[in-house]
């Protein structure tokens, strides 16, 4: 029994190295996921205080878990060295997604700005900070807690020449979106989250294959369109991106209520 507690201690080690958070910052594991707050880095934390004690019943397994942040770097990596599109030679970084691997819900945005770019994070300029202040008011979550990403995983330019100037920033082509669409794809894939959230009007046509414009697509529940993983439901609610209400705030109050929506699927009164 000991010699077993020891090897699950090491087993636990080994998987904590492999999630670091400063070994790979693009992944940022949360620590906790809204439905399960029993979390591997609690018992490996014990572990190495000396009180081991088993996971939780309801944990998935260790090996499953290590094998999830070994496919999602494997991804990253891959990401990294992507040339696919012309997008790949103007970006400053890659912009694979950051948040919790065990995310119940993923944030998709259209593509990094200026901002993102030269740090390499989704939605960490001025959006992202109404992003974030969005999940901590309405649905008490921080971006550690979810996951969030973009249809495009490099910076859209009008003017490639000049990666370093403002207001460069467009939308990426329909060439563009097909090119870098099968990472997200994984990602999710890898993730399973039970929604997604689109953000903003190219984000939710591309998800749900749709022409039709953002105010009439927001606010109702979708079905994912490609049957991800077989059986298993994924939906997706559209919102508006926040650039938009920064440019508009009268939109402000349909983003809430859209949120609001989020908050009682999450918390399974849907
Ligand atoms: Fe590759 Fe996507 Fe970047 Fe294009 S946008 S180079 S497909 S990672
Ligand atoms: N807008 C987006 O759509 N994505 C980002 O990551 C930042 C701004």
């Amino acid at each position: 029994m000991k010699k077993e507690l020891r090897a699950l201690a090491a087993d636990l080690a080994a998987y904590l190295k492999t999630v670091d958070e400063d070994t790979i910052p693009a992944l940022h594991l949360a620590k906790n996921r809204a439905r399960a707050p029993e979390t591997v880095s609690k018992h490996a934390a014990q572990a190495s205080a000396g009180s081991v004690a088993p996971p939780p019943l309801e944990s998935p397994p260790l090996s499953a878990k290590k094998s999830l942040a070994e496919a999602m770097t494997e991804l990253l990596d891959e990401v990294r060295a992507c040339r696919k599109c012309p997008l790949g030679h103007a970006r400053l970084k890659t912009v694979f997604g950051v948040g919790s691997l065990e995310a119940e819900v993923v944030f998709i945005g259209e593509g990094p700005g200026y901002e993102e770019d030269r740090r390499g994070e989704p939605f960490v300029g001025r959006s992202g900070k109404l992003l974030d202040k969005i999940l901590e008011t309405v649905l008490g979550l921080s971006r550690g807690q979810v996951y969030i990403a973009n249809i495009v995983k490099c910076h859209p330019m009008k003017d490639p020449e000049h990666p370093h100037s403002m207001g460069n920033d467009r939308p990426p082509t329909p060439e563009e979106i097909s090119a870098c669409r099968p990472y997200l794809e994984k990602q999710l894939a890898l993730i399973k989250p039970r929604c997604v959230v689109t953000l903003g009007a190219v984000a939710a046509k591309v998800i749900l294959g749709e022409t039709r414009g953002i105010s009439l697509l927001r606010g109702k529940w979708y079905d994912y369109p490609r049957g991800l993983f077989g059986s298993q439901a994924l939906k997706v609610l559209p919102t508006y991106h926040p650039a938009a209400l920064l440019r508009n705030p009268n939109l402000k109050r349909d983003t809430w209520q859209d949120m609001k929506m989020l908050k009682a699927f999450l918390e399974g009164a849907v």
